[in-house]
């Protein structure tokens, strides 16, 4: 039995081979070897948004 690739929503500049599902959304993004992430851009961009508190300075 054949599991079917998923289809990116976005294009994917990377071997189909370090495509992978988002950590939060299972949207197929780059997620393995050099410059992966566990994270889709969308969902990455949300936690970066998340974290950006302001800093003491
Ligand atoms: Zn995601």
């Amino acid at each position: 039995m054949t599991t079917p690739t998923p289809t990116p929503t976005v294009a994917l500049s990377c071997p189909p081979k370090e495509v992978g599902r988002c950590a939060t959304c299972q949207q197929p993004c780059h997620r393995y070897g050099h410059g992966g992430n566990p994270l889709c851009k969308t969902c990455r961009t949300n936690v970066e948004a998340g974290r950006a508190k302001p800093t003491a300075t």
